[in-house]
């Protein structure tokens, strides 16, 4: 198999010492990709390239940038099948969560596409007389974006799709785990005519990542960082940021809280915790991890989620003849397993799922989780959910925020302006009243709090965290001086 070779200033080429790294199957342990494995020169030619690109790029007419974008979004959907290909390959994804992403994916193009008449400044009363005062909104610069291999179509193009159609050129650092799916993003980019070095890709060996990082944060070209993935790296990264002077989007980990009020519609709240908690293995970002539901009819929810949980067969992701697939890696099956262990160890009720065959994780329910339990504050990422009993609102309340995370969340309740009154008490970036967890579309201000992070994509809410906002003023008349 050709190894995939870096994308600098439009052209393909080798890592300058000729380096290269493999991403294995998860199911079958065979070489799924081989990359060129980026050194610090090459990151720092890839910025160089982005940097020379940006003086013509950034005063492109919203229209040549709206009609590249929303040609990049039919070129993403065309290319389909080769995205199912090596998502299969790289991450054991199924083919229909990476339609899925592909779907969304275009989705975030044709919004971005839409956004580059939206980027509005205002003209400010200004107290000078003949002073005309204007908010002007421009292009920052290179940006550097970083996504993670769980939903690689949706999160790759989100951390580029904003910055471009604002009139940013772009350095994306594919992640080691999906260095050809986060690649085919790039290519359908540059078919869709996007001019040379307006986006560039650079891989990393595993080993080499915290470098290449830290290299390309600290070029002064770099004006802006975005990065999705765990807590624990985005410390490092946005503590680089700050060091550099670079703000940064942080779109980090999460541990959402699902409420089940006691006048919730039982089917319909089983039904959302399952998909949120099960759907792509649970390895998702809002994944309902945390079910907090009341004593009043928390017997009958087990029940019922145990049943469903019961009907969600892992198996070979690329067979195709389950719900579900599998996770990404031996060692996030035996992270999940340590979990689920140790919960069990300590006295949670497994009502469904604990098999774990390979990198097949089962459906997992665990009941009666308290705090001394690890699986209670540290996230799963995969498709196990914990369940909470407890017995009066604020109590709920309590054990939803009881978590250093803040993505997403939901409350169930038929008594909507009850359960709004809760969700607006949950610390969370997200929270939907009657909905699932996982809940994305391309226009809505996407982001966490606390441990989750800060900033957000989507809409005009990314506008702002791609652009400078400058104060520009034209005088028409004398101005009197003191001096
Ligand atoms: P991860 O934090 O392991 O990210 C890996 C990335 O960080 C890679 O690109 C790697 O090269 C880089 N990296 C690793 N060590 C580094 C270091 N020392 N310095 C600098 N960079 C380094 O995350 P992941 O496993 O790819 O993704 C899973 C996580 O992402 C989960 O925690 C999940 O909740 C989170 N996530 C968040 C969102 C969101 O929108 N908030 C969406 C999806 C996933």
């Amino acid at each position: 198999m050709s190894v995939l070779g870096l994308m600098i200033g439009g052209e393909e080429r080798a890592a300058s010492n000729g380096g290269t790294f493999e991403r294995r199957n998860p199911i079958s342990s065979e070489v799924a990709t081989t990359a060129a494995a980026a050194t610090t020169d090459d990151a720092i030619a890839a910025v160089d390239a982005a940097a020379a690109a940006f003086a013509s790029w950034s005063i492109t007419s919203p229209r040549e940038r709206r009609a590249i974008l929303s040609k990049a979004a039919d070129v993403l959907q065309a290319k389909a099948n080769d995205f199912v290909a090596a998502m299969g390959a790289e991450i054991g994804a199924t083919a229909g969560w990476a339609m899925f992403n592909v779907g969304l994916a275009s989705d975030m193009l044709r919004e971005a596409a839409a956004l580059t008449t939206q980027i509005a400044g205002e003209v400010i009363p200004s107290n000078r007389p003949g002073s005309m005062a204007m908010a002007v909104r421009q292009p920052a610069g290179v940006v550097l974006s970083i996504a993670p291999w769980n939903a690689p179509v949706i999160l790759g193009v989100r951390s580029l799709a904003t910055p471009l159609a604002c009139g940013n050129t772009v350095v994306m650092k594919t992640s080691e785990i999906c260095p050809r799916t986060h690649r085919l993003i790039v290519e359908a980019l540059n078919e869709a005519g996007l001019p040379k070095g307006v986006l560039n890709a650079v891989s990393n060996a595993p080993e080499t990542a915290a470098e290449i990082v830290e290299t390309l944060i600290a070029q002064p070209a770099v004006r802006r960082v975005n990065f999705t993935g765990s807590t624990r790296v985005g410390r490092i990264i946005a503590e680089s940021a700050g060091h550099h002077l670079k703000p940064a989007l942080m779109e980090l980990g999460g541990k959402a809280p699902f409420v089940v009020l006691d006048d919730a519609d039982i089917d319909a709240a089983v039904a959302a915790a399952a998909f949120g908690a099960y759907m792509n293995q649970g390895q998702i970002c809002m994944s309902t991890e945390r079910i907090v539901v009341d004593d009043k009819i928390a017997d009958a929810f087990v029940a019922k989620l145990t049943e469903k949980a019961k009907s969600l067969k892992a198996g070979d992701p690329i067979a195709g003849k389950t719900p579900l697939g599998c996770v990404v890696d031996p060692t996030a099956a035996n992270r999940i397993g340590q979990l689920v262990k140790d919960a069990v160890d300590k006295g949670a009720v497994m009502t469904a799922g604990g098999a774990i065959n390979g990198t097949i994780v089962q459906a997992t329910v665990l009941d009666r989780v308290r705090s001394s339990m690890r699986i209670y504050a540290e996230e799963s990422f995969g498709p196990v959910v914990t369940v909470v009993r407890v017995g009066s609102v604020d109590e709920a309340v309590r054990v939803a925020n009881d978590t250093e995370y803040g993505l997403s969340a939901a409350v169930f309740g038929r008594d909507v302006n009850r359960a709004l009154a809760v969700a607006r008490r949950i610390e969370s970036g997200i929270c939907h009243v009657n909905g699932p967890t996982v809940h994305d579309e391309a226009q809505m201000p996407f982001g966490g709090v606390k441990a989750s992070g800060y900033g957000r994509f989507g809409g005009k809410a990314g506008i702002a965290e791609f652009t400078d906002l400058r104060w520009i003023t034209i005088q028409d008349g004398p101005i009197h001086y003191p001096i």
